[in-house]
């Protein structure tokens, strides 16, 4: 069997950020899928599930309700290891066109309050299973990462060279 794109990619090395992960071809159309990355993989506390599921919905909801988006976005949800989200949008955008808009919605869902939308069993598969306050802690906490992240950095995969201790021990630092 062949190993899908995004295993292959060094997971010891990736930091959180924003990454192309593949873009595949739909007939004459470009279809991208970004991996939108907020926590180290296996290196930190991965995202708890009910935090995770509202992110989803409140962050889902706030990009198919932005007019700019709303035509573009195919989809959006969680990584099964709970590190990270992907987005799948129509055409190739650069990831640091996808910046500005995933900045705004990790912000919309920090300060979100209110009913988390589509929370109800109508809407649902798991309607009980949610964190508000935990997923706008993460929210929160994205979004202080990537307005001080270097974007030379939080835009590109890391080549597949090991990190060494020091530098691990300096991303745990900072
Ligand atoms: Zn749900």
């Amino acid at each position: 069997m062949k190993m899908i794109p995004s295993f292959s990619v060094d997971h010891t090395r990736i930091v959180p950020g924003i990454y192309e992960s593949r873009v595949d071809t739909l007939g004459e159309e470009l279809v991208t899928t970004f991996d939108v990355r907020l926590k180290k993989p296996n290196a930190e506390p991965a995202i708890a599930p009910a935090a995770m599921h509202t992110m989803e919905h409140v962050i889902a909801t706030y990009l198919r309700n932005r007019p700019d988006w709303a035509d573009r976005l195919i989809y959006w949800g969680p990584m099964g290891c709970l590190t990270g989200f992907y987005i799948i949008v129509k055409g190739r955008p650069a990831a640091a066109e996808m910046y500005p808009v995933l900045l705004d919605a990790f912000r919309y869902l920090s300060a979100y309050e209110g009913e988390v939308p589509g929370a109800a069993p109508e809407n649902c598969g798991n309607y009980l299973m949610h964190d508000l306050p935990m997923a706008r802690w993460e929210a929160a906490r994205y979004v202080a990462y990537l307005e001080s992240a270097d974007q030379s950095v939080i835009f590109a995969y890391p080549e597949a060279k090991r990190l060494t201790l020091e530098d691990d021990r300096q991303f745990f630092d900072s």
